[in-house]
This record gives C-alpha cells, sequence and structure tokens, in this order.
C-alpha cells in the first residue's frame, strides 16, 4: 500500500479543537500516514507548534500569515521566531489573493516577499495559496527570488489550468489541492 501524506491541511482550526485526536486516528486508519499543518494567522501559530509536539512523527508543521490575514496584526518576528524553533518543514501558509474583499495588494506583496525571504535564509520550501491561475503564484515567487526552486504551490484556480501537465510546465514542486 502506498504510504499517503495529506500535504496541507488545518487541523489547527480551533473546529477541530475537541475532534482532532479521532480525526487523524480516522485519517490513519484510511492509510493517511501523517499530515503537513500550516499555520495561517498568529493565533495559529501556538496551536501548529503543539499539535506538532502532541503528535511527533505525524503531524509536521508549516509557519507563516495567509494573505486573508495579513492585515489582522501580522507580526513576523513572531513568524520566523516559530520557524526557527518550531522544526517547520515549510514557511506557509502564505500567498497573494487579490480577491476584493481582501487585505489591499500592497500588503500582500509585502508579506509574501518577507516570507519568502524567510523561506530563502532558512533553505525551506514555501506552501503557497493561490486563487488565481496558479502560475501567477510561481511568477510572483520566482521575480521575488529567481533561485527559489523548493516550492510548493497549493492552487485552487477559478481559470483554466495550463497544460502541459504542471510538474513539466512550472519546474517547480507542486502541490495542488
Ligand atoms: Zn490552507
Amino acid at each position: 500500500m502506498p504510504i499517503l501524506i495529506d500535504t496541507h491541511c488545518h487541523l489547527n482550526d480551533p473546529g477541530f479543537e475537541k475532534s482532532v485526536l479521532e480525526v487523524i486516528e480516522r485519517a490513519r486508519a484510511s492509510g493517511v500516514e501523517s499530515f503537513v499543518v500550516p499555520a495561517y494567522d498568529m493565533g495559529s501559530l501556538e496551536r501548529t507548534m503543539e499539535l506538532a509536539s502532541s503528535f511527533p512523527g505525524v503531524v509536521y508543521p508549516a509557519y507563516g500569515v495567509h494573505p486573508w490575514f495579513v492585515d489582522h496584526g501580522a507580526d513576523y518576528e513572531k513568524v520566523l521566531s516559530f520557524l526557527r524553533r518550531g522544526s517547520p518543514v515549510a514557511v506557509g501558509e502564505v500567498g497573494l489573493d487579490f480577491s476584493p474583499q481582501c487585505p489591499p495588494q500592497g500588503i500582500q506583496v509585502e508579506a509574501l516577499t518577507r516570507q519568502i525571504s524567510f523561506a530563502h535564509d532558512l533553505d525551506l520550501p514555501l506552501t503557497i495559496y493561490s486563487d488565481e491561475n496558479p502560475v501567477q503564484a510561481r511568477d510572483d515567487v520566482q521575480a521575488a527570488d529567481p533561485d527559489m526552486s523548493g516550492t510548493y504551490v497549493r492552487g485552487r484556480s477559478r481559470k483554466p489550468l495550463p497544460s502541459p501537465p504542471f510538474p513539466q510546465y512550472w519546474g517547480l514542486r507542486l502541490q495542488i489541492m
């Protein structure tokens, strides 16, 4: 049986507070061995670290601020401190979402650029949220750091996706959900 890893799930959502053990046990019984859990706002950093220490070798953390929350008191020094001490497998969840209800574009771009620099400095991949064609996310990352080759992009695209298949097209490690 192949080893399955859920590379992006928010077991750190407060809605899982009471059920997380049951959810993990059920997933593991179905063959999912481990889970990458990205933080998304300041409040989720600590919960993510606690989950990773409660489920060693099962929950692997990522730390970052999602584009929806970059104007909710984001403190990047604090994010960096979690990245330095929290044994992360990636920086994230980061990204861009220019939908009208989201934070101003300038704040988002600044936040993404800053967190890309963390990934670069710590030699970690990124896990990226993109609500537009994920190729744009690839271009944004490469514009900020042309050498950033270890990037995971989580795409939730409303637009047609390009072919040929992504891995060849992108030249990046890829995560599509
Ligand atoms: Zn996510």
